[in-house]
């Protein structure tokens, strides 16, 4: 009934694929064609995941995080409108950790992160952005990344919270 009450008889040609005249009320697309590209979905899923099952455990990790990263995207690309009211919810409520991330991905791209930085320092990190945005203040490199002579890292004990004036003063006078 559900799908007789989705269908109507479309008084046109047949689809290019020659299947007869029945179409769905809502776009018009053909049943016939509509119904046996749902089942190739569900057959190339089913290789998928026959392949997923057979691989190694890393592998299988690699491709179910994959699998994952796909869905996810292909959820954004539906609901394009909700994800955006999301993620600036989201932006909004966790404003330090966008700051946290946009410092590391600086800090990466001038190999300022030392590769034995453990996830408690990460952690400790968070929280500095985080007691930041409670009180006001901005996050500085004590020795900066890019300095003239020597150049800092990105990890919690060169890390220091100023106001904004400190900031630009530093900036004005001290160039290291
Ligand atoms: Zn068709």
């Amino acid at each position: 009934m559900a799908l007789l009450a989705k269908t109507s008889i479309y008084q046109g040609r047949p689809c290019v694929h020659g299947h007869g005249i029945l179409r769905y009320t809502a776009g018009r697309a053909c049943i016939v064609c509509a119904k046996q590209h749902g089942h190739r979905l569900t057959a190339r899923k089913r290789v998928e995941r026959q392949v997923e099952r057979e691989a190694s455990a890393p592998m299988r990790a690699l491709l179910a995080k994959e699998r994952q990263l796909r869905s996810n995207r292909r959820w954004a690309e539906d609901n394009r409108e909700l994800k955006n009211v999301r993620s600036r919810k989201w932006n909004s409520e966790n404003l330090f950790k966008r700051r946290a991330y946009e410092s590391r991905r600086r800090a990466a791209k001038l190999n300022a992160t030392p590769a034995w930085l453990t996830r408690e320092h990460k952690k400790e990190m968070i929280e500095v952005y985080r007691k930041s945005e409670q009180l006001g203040l901005t996050v500085d490199h004590i020795v900066p990344l890019r300095g003239k002579t020597v150049c800092g890292l990105h990890v919690p004990w060169n890390l220091q919270l100023l106001t904004l004036s400190d900031n630009s003063r530093k900036n004005n006078s001290l160039m290291v």
